[in-house]
């Protein structure tokens, strides 16, 4: 018998190793957890995966936790990092993520009505979503991730949660 929980802490049957009576657990992950078994199991040291460099993905000689096979790549890659265009992306990711959060906060049950100063003051951004969804009588419902709201009147607000990836 073996377990099938992925996180060792969480299996409730006993590695085999202390096993003297009941169950033992063969889960091949725990057993590479259990500090018992460090580096018997697993990829043998010298044998690992090539590690390749992060900016031209040549393969890196030397020190395990070397990312770049040159200085030069190192310094290209940092630049990347902090590029315009990487920190355009970012700022949106983080709007998308931030809306996405506050209306989380305020639709804890799936389903609230909000007035639309509820997501100003805590720094919606109304031109920031992820996708429409128009229902066949002409509504919009905005979304940011599953989190999504549609306008109603007089500044109010109807938060809705929705699950499906939508193609
Ligand atoms: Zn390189």
């Amino acid at each position: 018998m073996t377990c099938t929980v992925e996180d060792h802490s969480k299996c409730r049957l006993r590695p085999f190793w202390q096993t003297t009576s009941g169950i033992p657990c063969l889960n091949v992950l725990h057993l590479i957890e259990n500090p018992y078994f460090k580096g018997t199991i697993g990829p043998m040291p010298g044998k690992e995966k090539e590690r390749t460099c992060l900016e031209c993905a040549d393969i890196i000689h030397g020190r395990n936790d070397k990312r770049f096979c040159c200085d030069q790549c190192r310094s290209a890659w940092h630049n990347k990092q902090n590029s315009d265009a990487t920190n355009f992306v970012r700022n949106i990711n983080n709007t998308l993520r931030k809306n996405r959060r506050i209306l989380a906060e305020l639709n804890p049950n799936g389903k609230a009505k909000v007035k639309r100063e509820d997501l100003l003051d805590r720094g919606f951004k109304f031109s920031y979503f992820t996708n429409i969804y128009t229902t066949k009588g002409g509504n919009t419902y905005y979304f940011c991730y599953e989190q999504g709201y549609i306008t109603l009147a007089d500044d109010w607000i109807a938060l809705v949660i929705r699950q499906k990836y939508v193609e």
